[in-house]
């Protein structure tokens, strides 16, 4: 029997270590278990070319967890990210800053805790058929 491969979502995301700057790359997180993401790659936005457009936007809930092989930020090698907590979007983070600029909306804000939702893009494997995870 084919073992089916684990959802796939793609979620943008900047670098924070010069806001101003505005780099992007694109996080790809897979569902290995049901509520149990993991962050399993940054990639280079002029490298591969998501269609965000293409595929449905949806919300993740559960659990964020970085594989142990995620190579970090492609702009600083930060190996941690973070959510801002006014625009909901993610960037990356190196782990000692207390207080961070959020490279989206230019806000200051303190780290918080745990990540527990994330909107991003839903595709499967092999980036045809889009599905539905939350019902
Ligand atoms: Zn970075
Ligand atoms: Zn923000």
């Amino acid at each position: 029997m084919k073992q089916q491969q684990p959802p796939i979502v793609f979620i943008a995301a900047r670098c924070q270590e010069s806001p101003q700057k505005r780099r992007g790359f694109t996080l790809r997180l897979e569902e290995r278990q049901r509520n149990q993401w993991w962050v399993a790659e940054a990639i280079l936005l002029n490298r591969e070319t998501i269609n965000h457009s293409t595929y449905p936007l949806i919300e993740i809930v559960g659990n964020f967890e970085i594989d142990p092989h995620y190579g970090g930020c492609p702009h600083c090698e930060s190996l941690d990210f973070l959510q801002c907590d006014s625009c909901g979007r993610v960037f990356c983070w190196n782990g000692t800053q207390p207080v961070v600029t959020c490279p989206w909306c230019y806000r200051k804000l303190e780290v918080r805790a745990f990540i527990e939702r994330l909107a991003g893009t839903l595709r499967n494997e092999s980036g045809k058929k889009p599905q539905t995870l939350l019902q």
